[in-house]
């Protein structure tokens, strides 16, 4: 019997098997297809990044570093209000070469994972969990003591185990044009229906425009919209869900969510890799196989840490939706230099960010 079954090998799995085999626990992961495809992801990270991967990795994975964001209340040919950091605030990286980067860590910290195997089945008994996959030689079945779900916005083990769906899945799509362009800003086009459409300038891979919005959103038509007004061709489209939360309870009774399948991302972006990489160590660092009570410190954790920065990522959302009359005036009298982290909102209160405020005196 394993100690712990990973579903899933993105970003949360990888990591979470990566930092409970260094702990010495027995760990196996299970992944649908190969690891890193398809992509539906734009891979634009805080400089965290670099704290979750081997110190080798930027030079592979990096694409282009990015110092701010341009806010358009309409299209490309729209006023546009700049905000910007001193220092380099993110960077575009190569996502489908970070999900395979960071699978090798977690194999040579010693787990075990299998691709091509698929979880049709999660059965939850006292004293241990029943994984069914179905692999490339028929079903298997697998023991553990625990079972990790880190299977994406549509979970199959949150599905099994009854836990709570996300308050709400957003389609996001993307596509690429193949201009060269190491521009320093990304573009953010608050034209999407309570979200957004985007531009992110991925250094010599091209350009990427991509939007979210939404179900019920004619998404598909928003993001012609887009393309037509920077009037560019665009290849390889693809999408995928993103799921808002945080949800009441991502724990059962020997079973956890990290990631995407915990919707343990940032309500104002979409973003999840970090959120979920930081949520796996959480729950590497407090769950043991042994001892299922540990469920709830895990729990614990991971909302101390992040549930106030969803909750002002919340607010900070509900301003996409103002009348644009508002956002226009808000725009203006907010942008210029700021000292806000990307992935914590509640930098806004930061002395960084005050320093930034009246440094435009
Ligand atoms: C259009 C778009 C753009 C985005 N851009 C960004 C961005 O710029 N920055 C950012 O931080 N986030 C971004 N995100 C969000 C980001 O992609 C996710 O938050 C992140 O991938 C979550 O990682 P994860 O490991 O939790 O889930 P995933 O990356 O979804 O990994 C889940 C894995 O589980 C596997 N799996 C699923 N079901 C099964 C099963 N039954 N059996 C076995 N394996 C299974 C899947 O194949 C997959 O490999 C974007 C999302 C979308 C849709």
């Amino acid at each position: 019997m394993y100690d712990f079954v990973v579903v899933g090998v993105g970003p949360s799995g990888a990591r979470f098997s990566r930092r409970a085999a260094e702990k010495g626990y027995d760990v196996l992961a299970v992944e649908q297809g190969t690891i890193g495809t398809p992509l539906a992801c734009s891979g634009h990270v805080s400089t965290d990044i670099w704290q979750y991967t081997g110190c080798e990795a930027r030079e592979d994975l990096f694409q282009n570093e990015v110092y701010g964001a341009r806010f358009h209340v309409g299209g490309p040919h729209s006023k546009s209000y700049p905000f910007y950091k001193r220092e380099v605030a993110s960077n575009v990286i190569d996502r489908v070469g970070l999900d395979r980067h960071l699978a090798a860590l977690a194999r040579e910290a010693g787990a075990e994972i299998r691709e091509e195997h698929t979880v049709t089945d999660v059965r939850e008994h006292r004293d241990r969990v029943e994984v069914v996959a179905s692999g490339p030689d028929g079903v298997v079945e697998f023991e553990a003591k625990m079972l990790a779900g880190c299977d994406g916005p549509r979970s199959r083990v949150r599905d099994e185990l009854g836990l709570p769906q996300p308050g709400e899945l957003l389609h996001g799509v993307l596509a690429f044009s193949d201009e060269e362009d190491h521009q320093d800003f990304v573009d953010v086009h608050l034209t999407a229906p309570t979200f957004f459409a985007w531009r992110i300038p991925r250094g010599e891979a091209g350009v990427e425009y991509g939007l979210a919005a939404p179900p019920g959103v004619q998404v598909t038509k928003h993001f012609e919209e887009l393309i037509d007004g920077y009037e560019i061709d665009v290849s390889h489209r693809c999408s995928g869900a993103i799921p808002v939360g945080p949800p009441d309870r991502v724990t059962s009774r020997r079973a956890f969510l990290i990631g995407d399948a915990a919707s343990q991302t940032k309500p104002f972006t979409g973003g999840g890799i970090l959120y979920g990489m930081t949520c796996a160590d959480h729950a590497a660092r407090e769950i043991d196989p042994d001892r299922p009570t540990t469920l709830a410190a895990y729990e614990r954790a991971w909302r101390d840490d992040l549930a106030r920065e969803m909750e002002l990522g919340h607010w900070l959302r509900r301003a996409y939706s103002l009348p644009e009359p508002v956002q226009h005036v808000g725009l203006g009298a907010l942008s210029g230099e700021i000292g806000v982290h990307m992935d914590r909102p509640t930098s806004l209160f930061s002395t960084d960010h005050f320093k930034a405020l009246l440094s435009r005196l």
